[in-house]
């Protein structure tokens, strides 16, 4: 039998545009076996070689029930009626709890799903956030190679995961809705710092007045929010994900979101900037995995607890022990595998 991961058949078919050498290259891409990872970073490296700022990577956040993927529905397809290629990934870390990723139904993006120029992925299963981002990023270097000139990233609206999903995008978009007076409680504010661009979703049938209202206070919000030295303040727009109300707008502010970008140092410096950030996110995480899996850490945690909580230890003279445990245990290479 053919070897399934050779790095040369894969990278030839992936710039061939085949989907099925792009689904075998985001499966090798999504694995975790030591084996695989190093004909991955092969892979990558590879198509990392090719310019491929001429992308747009859209990142697309909202509360569960917002209509995030009836929105990348709708969007996706009137990008791919235009010429464009579509990729849709998403990081959800939780989807291997819930038995099912959030994309994981595809009948909810059935008319995307079913274009020839459209490809979608639902999240990768793993129980971490680093292992979920990392295949997620490396998923979109495969579609761009692929020939795919817009990716969008869902993610899930709770946190952690849109810090990594505004780290791999040029472009963050919120779908927020029109509950009265909820709209700022339900969003964490370090979510909102990250947002470029605003949709007000539903704003269809007896919602879209609602949805004008809301989108109206938004900007306001938006404005307070905003430090005064900020240029750019996010563009609140009502949209409906049914009736395409508001999509050509909404698409027509990314592009000039990019533009923005391209004034102030350019696409091509933000993402170096991703690059680098991603760089220490990954060795922090790598560095607190190893100290969690560490058996000499696991060895004196119980005790060491117990004399800091009754101050029999201070937590100062507390961590010099757990550092020397950690310590021992990486010179012995007892500190817990590689995870990424
Ligand atoms: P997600 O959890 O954010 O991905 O949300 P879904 O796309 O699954 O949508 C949640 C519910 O809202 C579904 O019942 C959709 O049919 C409905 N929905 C999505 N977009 C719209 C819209 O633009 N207008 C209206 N009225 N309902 C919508």
């Amino acid at each position: 039998m053919p070897d399934p991961y050779n790095v040369d058949d894969l990278l030839g078919g992936i710039l061939e545009g085949s989907r099925p050498h792009v689904a075998r290259a985001i499966t090798l891409v999504e694995s975790k076996l030591p084996a695989h990872r190093e004909r991955a970073r092969e892979l990558l490296k590879r198509l990392a070689a090719r310019d491929q700022h001429n992308t747009i990577r859209l990142g697309i956040s909202g509360v569960p029930g917002a209509g995030k993927s009836t929105f990348t529905d709708a969007l996706g397809v009137r990008l791919v009626d235009d010429g464009h290629k579509v990729g849709v990934l998403a990081v959800d870390p939780s989807s291997s709890r819930t038995g099912g990723s959030i994309l994981g139904d595809r009948t909810r993006m059935a008319n995307l799903a079913s274009r020839e120029n459209a490809y979608i992925r639902p999240s990768p299963s793993g129980n971490h956030l680093g292992g979920v981002a990392r295949a997620t990023r490396e998923s979109m270097l495969v579609l761009e190679g692929a020939g795919f000139d817009v990716i969008i990233v869902e993610t899930v609206g709770v946190g952690q995961s849109e810090v990594a999903v505004s780290g791999m995008v040029d472009t963050f978009l919120l779908l927020g809705l029109a509950r009265a007076g909820d709209q700022l409680q339900g969003i964490k504010r370090g979510i909102l710092e990250m947002v470029d661009l605003i949709g007000i979703n539903k704003a269809d049938g007896d919602g879209e007045g609602p949805a004008r209202v809301a989108a109206r206070e938004m900007r306001i919000a938006m404005k307070l929010i905003s430090s005064a030295t900020e240029d750019r303040i996010p563009e609140v727009i009502p949209c409906s994900a049914y009736t395409g109300l508001g999509l050509d707008e909404l698409w027509q502010a990314v592009l000039r979101h990019r533009e923005g970008l391209e004034k102030s140092g350019g696409i091509g410096e933000r993402r170096a900037q991703q690059q680098v950030d991603w760089l220490w996110s990954m060795a922090d995480e790598e560095v607190r995995s190893s100290l969690r899996s560490s058996p000499a850490v696991g060895a004196i945690r119980a005790d060491l607890e117990q004399q800091i909580a009754t101050g029999h230890l201070s937590a100062l003279e507390g961590v010099g022990q757990v550092l020397d445990a950690w310590r021992s245990d990486v010179v012995d290479g007892h500190a817990g595998q590689l995870r990424l």
